[in-house]
């Protein structure tokens, strides 16, 4: 199981909002990774496939790694789980984040996985193993 989970790194929020932006009006799906309890990784499973009212996420293409949740993107500033949401949410842990129109700071919220409302500190970390090439 998936240690209790703390935050989730800047660094990853904003790449989660900057590809949500580029992918709408599309909806943008993934799947998130955390390193010590902190949410650092998103996922995207091969083959899915986005539209303006929905994403599939072929689950069957998920690794045999440890999920900590998972990550939508709404085209509307809706940010409320749909029941489809709500299954997926059970299906991928406590820690998934819905962010709606217009994609900011403000505009994204985290359910745990019977889709209650959970809060989710912005961390500031630094990946010490970054590779820049
Ligand atoms: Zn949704």
């Amino acid at each position: 199981m998936v240690k209790q989970i703390k935050g989730i790194a800047r660094d990853t929020l904003t790449f989660i909002l900057e590809v949500s932006k580029s992918t709408a009006p599309n909806e943008f799906a993934g799947l998130l990774r955390a390193d010590d309890g902190v949410v650092t990784e998103v996922i995207v499973l091969p083959g899915t496939e986005s539209s303006e009212v929905s994403a599939v996420m072929r689950m069957y293409m998920l690794p045999t790694i440890s999920i900590a949740g998972s990550v939508h993107s709404h085209p509307t500033p809706n940010v409320n789980p749909s029941r489809a949401d709500l299954s997926l949410f059970l299906r991928t842990g406590d820690c998934n984040i819905i962010v709606g129109f217009p994609y900011n700071e403000k505009s994204w919220r985290c359910y745990d996985a019977s889709g209650r409302k959970r809060t989710l500190p912005v961390l500031d970390i630094d990946f010490e193993d970054e590779i820049v090439i």
